[in-house]
């Protein structure tokens, strides 16, 4: 488990003072960037049993455990849904999905669980670590079940959160953590590792992603690019997109992804409108001055909430192809000259 270049210092910096470790440290910033890994690295490294070692050597017994997944010392708490994506990704059946709708919160009964293993002594005798994340998944009973665990854990425990959102958390609870934020890594440190991770366009990857180097890599995969170039291409029809028709495409497993390319397409649209050039997609930077100068900006701003919230929803049991189709039909309100309030 080593840490991604652009996060090295911020580690070294944190274990400089490994005897000083604060118990519980909240791991904030972008989305896209590698927090969970920082997390991971972080883990063990702190687990790791080679003595003075800057980031875990790999070798040992617990760094050897560390990376089959199964270090009785370290639990790794996130909702079941997203458990389930990691361990099955892309290849599942299509409609297994919607099948089962798994929780995207993480409940009470996993935070009881980790009360019992921060409870138990240690199997190796040095730390116990615990990362949980998103953080702002826990439900509010879930939170207030953490809480007790952060007031008195026991000697060398360590519990980190990651969290995009951390103004969505319990003020009680982001105050007993010490907050870490990462910021977005140099230009230079995440163009050369999408460069080592084989991307083949990595500036425009880049671009795409706002900077953030695991997000350009995500999108400049195959099936990404053939889902960003279906999205934009409806949104730049100079008539606007066929709402119905498009929609029809859109199921579960895409939507996300689709309403990321089309928030990241009003982005540029008000840039375009308010600040004259594009951030996202350049090579349409023709078609989005042309339709950002026919938009209503209040529609485009109403728009974009619309979207964020969309996003946030869209793993949940909703109807992927009611849902494109509405927003579809309010971005073309909003981008056309006739566009009403
Ligand atoms: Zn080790």
């Amino acid at each position: 488990m080593t840490p991604f270049p652009w996060h090295r210092a911020a580690l070294a910096q944190l274990l400089a003072a490994r005897d000083r470790l604060p118990h519980a440290i909240l791991i904030h910033g972008p989305g896209g960037i590698g927090k969970v890994e920082f997390g991971r690295a972080l883990a063990a490294t702190v687990l790791c049993e080679t003595p003075g070692a800057k980031t875990a050597c790999g070798t040992c017994a617990s760094c050897h455990w560390f990376s089959q997944g199964n270090h009785p010392d370290f639990r790794e708490v996130l909702p079941e849904a997203a458990a389930e994506e990691e361990e099955a990704p892309a290849v599942e059946a299509e409609g297994a999905r919607a099948e089962k709708a798994k929780s995207l919160v993480i409940k009470i009964d996993q935070i009881r669980a980790v009360a019992d293993f921060i409870a138990l002594t240690t199997h190796r005798g040095g730390y116990r670590v615990l990362l949980l994340h998103p953080a702002e998944a826990l439900q509010p009973a879930s939170a207030n079940a953490l809480l007790k665990t952060l007031e008195e854990p026991p000697p060398r425990t360590l519990i980190a959160m990651v969290s995009d959102r951390p103004a969505r958390l319990l003020p009680t609870l982001r105050s007993r953590c010490r907050m870490l934020a990462l910021p977005m890594p140099a230009r230079s440190e995440a163009l050369q590792w999408l460069r080592e991770q084989g991307v083949a366009q990595p500036e425009a990857a880049l671009a795409a992603a706002g900077g953030a180097p695991l997000l350009a890599r995500d999108l400049a995969s195959p099936e990404e690019a053939e889902l960003r170039r279906r999205v934009l291409a409806e949104l730049a029809r100079p008539g606007g997109a066929d709402a119905l028709q498009f929609a029809t495409a859109v199921d579960r497993t895409t939507l996300e992804r689709t309403l990321w390319w089309m928030q990241t397409w009003v982005h540029d649209l008000l840039r375009a409108r308010l600040a004259g050039d594009v951030r996202h997609h350049e090579e349409f930077a023709a078609a989005i001055r042309a339709r950002a100068r026919a938009a209503d900006l209040d529609a485009l701003f109403e728009l974009d909430r619309e979207l964020a919230e969309a996003r946030r929803l869209a793993t949940h049991p909703l109807n992927a192809r009611l849902l494109s189709e509405h927003l579809l039909m309010a971005y073309n309100r909003a981008t056309s000259a006739t566009a009403q309030k």
